[in-house]
């Protein structure tokens, strides 16, 4: 028996989807980020930032103005890659944490960015 890997070039669709979710921020241990604000400010000002990254560090003070002054998301908007392959499953390339104030605009430009990252995605199967 032998496993080897073979490159080979698989078609994939993406697919967008959002949901709702309960308004909590949490910590990442790994990143030392806060996850589950979509930007800072408030009303017609906000405008929910898809690469947001709430570094604390050993600032307390950080911890403390993130809460004060960011919104928390109430939706995670996700970007999946579906190999169109049985064995193989969808892929998350992209999460935001988002309170909806996003336009067509900002789609757009995300998923031509992330079509950009698909051509790069490149599979490999085990046989
Ligand atoms: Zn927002």
């Amino acid at each position: 028996m032998f496993i080897s890997l073979v490159s080979v070039p698989i078609p994939c669709l993406a697919a967008e989807d959002e949901t709702g979710l309960k308004k909590i921020v949490e910590y990442d241990q790994r990143t030392d980020r806060l996850i589950g604000f979509c930007d800072k400010g408030t009303g017609s000002q906000h405008q929910c930032n898809p690469e947001l990254e709430v570094y604390i560090g050993s600032d307390l003070a950080k911890l403390k103005e993130a809460f004060q002054s960011h919104v928390i998301g109430g939706y995670a908007r996700v970007i999946l890659i579906n190999p169109l392959h049985k064995k193989l499953p969808a892929m998350v390339l992209f999460l935001q944490f988002t309170c909806n104030c996003f336009d067509i605009n900002d789609v757009s430009n995300q998923f031509n960015r992330e079509i950009q990252w698909r051509k790069l995605i490149y599979l490999q199967i085990c046989t």
